[in-house]
């Protein structure tokens, strides 16, 4: 048994997720250590999305302001055939626009991050440059060991490490004497079908110095095999991304590591292709400020996302979602909230607290993610296939699908967004 009022979380890792988790608990009053394996807000990767109900939570920890000030909101969107025609510019931007009163947003990670972290009233909970090693538990709690050699003591251990979760690893191995296939679903959950490379190059065509789109705007390029996004979320910049179908189907943890002549050699293959209907990758290329190639990992981790005991994953450690869509990191925003509100409750209702009962709790939060994060899941990769037109039927779809109207197309968005989690213990943010 524990007493509640020294309950305390170790969060391991402290990207979005981990930092997010750390504002709520923050404003939850409830005691946390972060333990972060590289320095806060690395300057790795490139952009990230803000979708209407994450702007919801967001207002609510007080960080939206300060993300909307540094940002366009995305409220037009054109789709181009790969011989650069515009086949369609559907108002679903703009109309999931009105009806949510909070527009789509794009903006780069490392500003994202660096938000959550700067919101954080006590940064000394916060410790970069610390990775977590292993754990123990008992009955009175967890013990993490770090790789600097120092150990940490709480009630729970939640993984926010990504897709590639120490945590997860830890409980697989844990497992793999007694349920081997646990263990290897553990080890290996996600596949990667395709490769993206993402990047951020300036806004202005290095030929014509001409910009390449209004800010504000979304193009999508639909080739076979291949597909592009270019989104102009942050004045003078573009963030990009060149999807690209592989020969193979490669399998956490065994994805590849792409090199940056890996990521050259991607453009000189298919650089010459557009993106809108004036500009080709290879321009955006030319101009660009920052990029990397990463594969796009998909699937949502199969049994329990906790270990029976005191410790639980959170985020890309439990699903990963193609970013054709730009929803995955959102969903896992929901996953915090879910998790937090259910610490809360949790929290309140006994002054003492078994290790059955904690694990009850993750289970609820689970109940609730999952069926979320599955769904995400689905229709990431479905749009990821779509938009790089993967096979004949999809091909002979594109017609119908981009037909459909638009006002049912942000309906459904709509309710999506409206049926995302708040924090329920803060005050509702404005409808
Ligand atoms: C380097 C990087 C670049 C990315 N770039 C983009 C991008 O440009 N666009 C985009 O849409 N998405 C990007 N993503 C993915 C996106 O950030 C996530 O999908 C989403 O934010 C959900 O994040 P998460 O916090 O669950 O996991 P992640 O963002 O993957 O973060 C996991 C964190 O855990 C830390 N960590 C790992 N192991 C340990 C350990 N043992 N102990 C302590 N800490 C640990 C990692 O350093 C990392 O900071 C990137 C992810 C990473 C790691």
């Amino acid at each position: 048994m524990i007493e509640t009022n020294n309950f305390k979380v170790i969060i391991a890792g402290g990207s979005i997720v981990g930092l997010t988790l750390a504002n709520a608990l923050e404003r939850a009053g409830i005691d946390f250590v972060l333990l972060e394996k590289r320095e806060i807000a690395p300057d790795l990767g490139a952009s990230i999305g803000l979708l209407c109900h994450n702007s919801r939570v967001f207002e609510q920890l007080g960080v939206v302001e300060l993300l909307n000030t540094a940002t366009v909101p995305l409220l037009d969107r054109a789709h181009f055939t790969k011989d650069g025609y515009q086949f369609e510019d559907g108002g679903v931007l703009k109309s999931v626009s009105d009806k949510t009163r909070r527009p789509f947003r794009f903006m780069e990670r490392r500003f994202y991050l660096q938000t959550l972290y700067d919101n954080l009233l006590d940064k000394s909970k916060v410790h970069a440059q610390v990775g977590v090693q292993s754990f123990v538990e008992n009955k009175q709690g967890v013990t993490v060991f770090a790789d600097n050699g120092d150990r940490y003591e709480g009630s729970i251990l939640v993984g926010a490490d990504g897709v590639y979760s120490t945590v997860r690893q830890l409980i697989s191995q844990a497992v793999a004497a007694s349920d081997p296939l646990r263990a290897k679903n553990l080890m290996s959950p996600f596949r990667a079908s395709y490769r993206a490379i993402f990047a951020t190059s300036q806004n202005s065509n290095f030929n014509s110095q001409r910009p390449f789109m209004p800010d504000g705007t979304v193009h999508v390029a639909y080739h076979h095999g291949i597909s592009g996004v270019a989104a102009t979320g942050v004045k003078g910049l573009v963030f990009w991304f060149l999807f690209v179908k592989e020969n193979e189907t490669t399998s956490t943890p065994d994805c590849p590591r792409f090199t940056k002549e890996d990521e050259e050699a991607t453009i000189e293959q298919f650089g010459h292709l557009n993106l809108g209907s004036s500009y080709t990758f290879r321009d955006l290329w030319n101009s660009k400020v920052k990029t990397a190639m990463f594969p796009m990992e998909e699937g949502v981790v199969k049994g329990s996302w906790n270990n029976g005991g005191r410790v639980v994953l959170v985020g890309d450690s439990t699903s990963k979602a193609t970013i054709n869509p730009g929803i995955g990191g959102n969903t896992q925003v929901e996953g915090v909230c879910h998790l937090t509100n259910e610490i809360t409750e949790l929290l309140k209702r006994s002054p003492t607290l078994s290790t059955q009962d904690i694990t009850d709790m993750f289970n609820k939060y689970e109940e609730k993610q999952r069926p979320r994060a599955e769904l995400t899941v689905a229709l990431s990769g479905f749009l990821t296939r779509y938009e790089a037109m993967e096979t004949w039927w999809l091909r002979l779809l594109m017609p119908v699908i981009s037909r459909i109207p638009v006002s049912w197309v942000s309906t459904l968005l709509s309710k999506h967004f409206a049926d995302g989690p708040l924090f329920e213990f803060l005050p509702k943010p404005n409808t």
